[in-house]
């Protein structure tokens, strides 16, 4: 864990705190998790998540984890992206929005500012764009470079 990653988790525990929520050891283990991976992919799915936690130590059941996001996106400490037929969970701390590989599930994270536009302009026509616990904002779908470049 980089100091970032810390702070974003210490951050998050404070909110969990304030709604009432104890820091338990799959709450934090979650977001632990969640923290590490905004270095790369941005996003985690639940079953990505729950592996992490079995090979981290942290005995928790496949539901635990499913209940312990619902809360976070409910509290807006995550936010979610469909890809394909799955979805991945992120943390909402930083505005941000996402580009998709449709194809083997890349993503990366646009920051804010590269898409106020686009939000800006669905707000004008009466559309919120960033409801709380809804997918999030804006997601690009298209094909990352190694797609593109693979043989069929
Ligand atoms: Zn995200
Ligand atoms: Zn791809």
């Amino acid at each position: 864990m980089t100091t970032s990653e810390t702070d974003r988790v210490t951050a998050a525990v404070r909110r969990l705190r304030r709604a009432g929520l104890r820091n338990t050891a799959a709450r934090r283990g979650v977001l632990d998790q969640l923290a590490h991976a905004v270095g790369g992919r941005g996003h985690l799915t639940v079953t990505e998540l729950h592996h992490a936690l079995l090979v981290r130590g942290v005995a928790v059941e496949l539901s635990t984890v499913h209940r312990v996001l619902r809360q976070l996106v409910e509290l807006g400490i995550a936010h979610t992206v469909p890809v394909g037929r799955t979805t991945t969970f992120g943390l909402a701390d930083d505005a941000h929005h996402h580009a998709v590989c449709g194809t083997c599930g890349d993503m990366r994270q646009l920051p804010a500012e590269t898409v106020e536009a686009s939000l800006a302009a669905a707000r004008a026509v009466g559309i919120d764009p960033d409801p709380p616990g809804q997918p999030s904002g804006v997601v690009v779908y298209g094909r990352c470079a190694g797609c593109r470049t693979a043989p069929r």
